[in-house]
């Protein structure tokens, strides 16, 4: 398949920077509250800051994907002589946890990076984290080129046009027997 640029935003996480404030999540939840700025609760934030202060520990986490499941990976991390859990880095939305879920309707929460009308010059947690934990980056990455449907119907109607919608429909049949 052929390789698009894509452009990929990321925020990134300096800890050492980190104290635990929680603008983050106040304004990340305020942005997101309908409607905008009404309320703001933390825990409809789309980044949670595992605070541990007897750990000396604060690790802002911005949500990613949906799973259905949980992992097996228990792993212990000691980084700058701090233990952290493999779940602690994790940004899924997970049975086995309660973050990254909206609290009344129990639906997964993801980070939309503040995309919105008009445009943010940058996330608003990074905007209002004032300790410089959080800072924006885009990136180009080569992935590879979607196939969009309208791209498939094309295919499909060249392949009737010369083989004929008989021949198409069972191929088909029979290579989804086979899947
Ligand atoms: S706003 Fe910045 S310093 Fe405050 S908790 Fe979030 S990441 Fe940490
Ligand atoms: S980028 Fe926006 S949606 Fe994502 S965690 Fe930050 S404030 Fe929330």
């Amino acid at each position: 398949m052929a390789k698009v640029k894509k452009k990929v935003k990321v925020i990134k996480i300096d800890l050492d920077k980190c104290n635990g404030c929680r603008a983050c999540e106040m304004i990340c939840s305020a942005f997101h509250a309908s409607p905008k700025y009404a309320s703001n609760n933390p825990a409809r934030s789309r980044i949670q800051v595992i605070h541990d202060p007897l750990r000396d520990v604060y690790l802002p986490v911005y949500a990613g994907e949906y799973t259905a499941a949980e992992c097996m990976g228990r792993d212990k991390y000691v980084i700058d002589g701090k233990e952290y859990s493999e779940c602690d880095f994790c940004r899924a939305s997970c049975p086995s946890r309660g973050a990254f879920k909206d609290p009344d309707s129990g639906l997964p929460l993801k980070c939309d990076m503040c995309e919105d009308d008009p445009q943010q010059e940058k996330p608003l947690c990074v905007q209002w984290c004032i300790n410089e934990a959080l800072t924006y980056e885009e990136k180009e990455e080569e992935v590879e080129e979607e196939v969009k449907p309208e791209d498939v119907e094309i295919g499909l109607k060249a392949m009737i046009d010369k083989y004929g919608k008989e021949k198409v429909i069972d191929t088909m049949a029979r290579m989804s027997k086979k899947a």
